[in-house]
Parts: C-alpha cells; structure tokens; sequence
C-alpha cells in the first residue's frame, strides 16, 4: 500500500491543503482514521504525507503538544510521562 500511495500521491497532502509553499514530498502513508479507531486498510484511508505533518497528526491522535518541531520517540516518551 506504501508504494502505491507514494506513486499516487508525492507531495505531501496536507501541504497542499495548507499551501506549504514548497510542499514536501510525501514520506509516509498514513491512515486518515488511525487503525486504533477503527480506520480500514484500504486505499481510500490512506494519504500521502510529509514527515512533518505525519509527526504533527501522529502527536495530535496521541494527545501530545505540538509546537513545530519534530518529536523524537524519546521526547514522546518524555511529554507521555509528565
Ligand atoms: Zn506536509
């Protein structure tokens, strides 16, 4: 599924969405309803995202802060138990 996203979808899509100027190309297939939500393994739950956006959703799904920086699994382990 990863190849195909990454063929169907090289720019990030929520650069696009937000008009990342230039958009990044996408790193990761992510599933738009993570798979802990009930989300499918289907194409149409995946989209293609760079891997500052996929960081950013990843930390929003987690409840985590996300101010603009990367988060490293340490510091997600760090924010988790404070
Ligand atoms: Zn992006």
């Amino acid at each position: 599924m990863r190849k195909l996203v990454m063929a169907e979808e090289p720019i990030c899509r929520q650069c696009l969405a937000e008009g990342v100027v230039p958009p990044r190309a996408t790193a990761v297939a992510d599933h738009i309803v993570n798979q802990a939500e009930g989300g499918k393994t289907v194409r149409s739950n995946y989209q293609g995202l760079c891997w500052p956006h996929s960081k950013a959703k990843t930390a929003k799904e987690s409840g985590i802060r996300y101010d603009g920086d990367l988060l490293d699994a340490a510091a997600v382990k760090h924010l988790k138990q404070a």
